[in-house]
């Protein structure tokens, strides 16, 4: 390669260039297309001036990257998180653009988000703070350019502010401009659970190539929100024994099975929707770093990213590493896994369901019909299946790990849009 490399002091963004480089320059790729898919096509930032319940206003810091529409319009959640900024949200929309060329979905990748911790805000404030946001983001989205979604701490209510926010300043309905949406109210059947089913199809299509009965496989849950939640809800009611679930109050552990519907129940009595306080004969409370280092097969990441680094591989007792979250293991952390015959799904093929969801809610959206749930999930479960063993075989014919291996198919698809597009705009 010829072309100078970028690289970034955010290590989220520096880990997504070290990665599409290496699998770019392994493919042969020409460097003109590298150029073009190292950068994203267009960041903007936006102010988010808030009249706060005490009377005083506060500006937020807003944030939207569209990493690429080569392959369709761009596709990606939205977060409310105290370290959201522009980097982060180029890595994690470049990670959108590979996640929807892998999936097989009509979409290129993006992400935004503001910079707040949404727990200090009251409802009424969080809703100026959404509506603001989406009317300062209105001129570069649209269902045929950017659909945003729900990402981290934001979920239907807030697609529905930012749909209908969109919906008046453009004088007509536009309900498939965000995905995400409540079922009761243009969303699909379905797509709440999406993510955590895409999740757990994974993990039990692994467990097939491995020849283990689920009925004799043990989890780790990390993170209790809507991935986590679902993810440990779907494959315990395939058999599997979850030992460890997380959330920000520690980590629980019970080597004979946490009943998840129970935990879920609970966490709907509690402030914040938290484990705090949560028993159960034989629960033991640890730390959030302590619960990732314990015993089980399927080690299942669910929360934020770069949990997993050089301090914790060595460290942990699982099989097979299976990404609910974005961007949870580093690079360094890789090579360890690696060396200690640990398995990794990434990622961007894990965690798909959710964007897949989103598309069918886009599809039925667009068409003004809608699905049964069990149509949705049937669906879903058959392109989960059928992604997974994509990049399977891929690995396996070609001799690469699975991360390497969903890069090589799902650059490969953007790049032949590029080349078959050229590149005027
Ligand atoms: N936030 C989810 C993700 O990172 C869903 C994105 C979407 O549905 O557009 O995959």
């Amino acid at each position: 390669m010829t072309i100078s490399r970028r690289t970034s002091s955010h290590s989220l963004l520096d880990n997504s260039l070290r990665n599409f480089y290496a699998a770019a320059e392994e493919m042969g790729l020409e460097d003109k297309v590298i150029e073009v898919m190292s950068c994203p096509e267009r960041s903007i930032q936006v102010s988010i001036p808030v009249k706060m319940d005490n009377g005083t206003v506060k500006v937020f810091q807003g944030y939207r990257v569209q990493h690429s529409t080569a392959c369709g319009p761009s596709k990606g959640g939205i977060r409310f998180h105290p370290d959201v900024n522009l980097d982060e949200c180029e890595a994690l929309a470049s990670l959108m653009t590979w996640k929807c060329s892998l999936a097989g979905i009509p979409y290129g990748g993006a992400k935004g988000g503001i910079s707040v911790d949404p727990d200090t805000l009251s409802m009424r404030e969080r809703e100026a703070m959404t509506r603001t946001y989406a009317a300062r983001i209105e001129p570069i989205i649209g269902n045929w350019s950017d659909i945003p979604a729900p990402d981290v701490n934001t979920g239907g209510q807030e697609m529905v502010w930012i749909m209908d926010t969109i919906s008046k300043l453009r004088g007509r309905w536009e309900p498939a401009i965000v995905t995400g949406k409540p079922s009761s109210f243009w969303g699909s059947k379905g797509r709440r659970a999406a993510t955590g089913l895409g999740v757990s199809t994974c993990i039990l299509e692994l467990l097939k190539t491995q020849h283990v009965d689920p009925c004799s496989a043990t989890a780790i849950v990390q993170g209790f929100g809507n991935v986590g939640t679902y993810n440990a809800l779907f494959l315990q009611s395939a058999g599997v024994k979850i030992v460890g679930i997380c959330d920000i109050t520690g980590g629980y552990y019970c080597k004979d099975g946490i009943d998840i519907e129970k935990a879920m129940a609970f966490t709907k009595t509690i402030p914040y929707r938290t484990l705090e306080g949560y028993s159960q004969p034989g629960l033991v409370h640890m730390s959030r770093e302590e619960i990732l280092e314990q015993e089980c097969m399927i080690l299942s990441p669910c929360a934020l990213e770069g949990v997993i680094t050089s301090k914790n591989a060595e460290k942990l007792k699982c099989a097979y590493l299976v990404e609910g979250s974005n961007g949870p293991t580093t690079p360094e952390a890789d090579v360890i896994l690696d060396r200690r015959g640990i398995l990794v799904v990434p990622d961007f093929l894990a965690n798909s369901g959710g964007v897949i969801g989103s598309y069918y809610e886009w599809v039925q959206d667009l068409a003004g019909a809608f699905w049964t749930e069990e149509k949705h999930n049937r669906r879903l479960n058959l392109l989960m299946k059928e992604n997974f063993r994509k990049v399977w075989e891929y690995s396996d014919t070609h001799n690469v790990k699975m991360r390497r291996a969903a890069f090589l198919v799902a650059i490969k698809r953007v790049a032949e849009a590029i080349e078959l597009k050229g590149f005027f705009l």
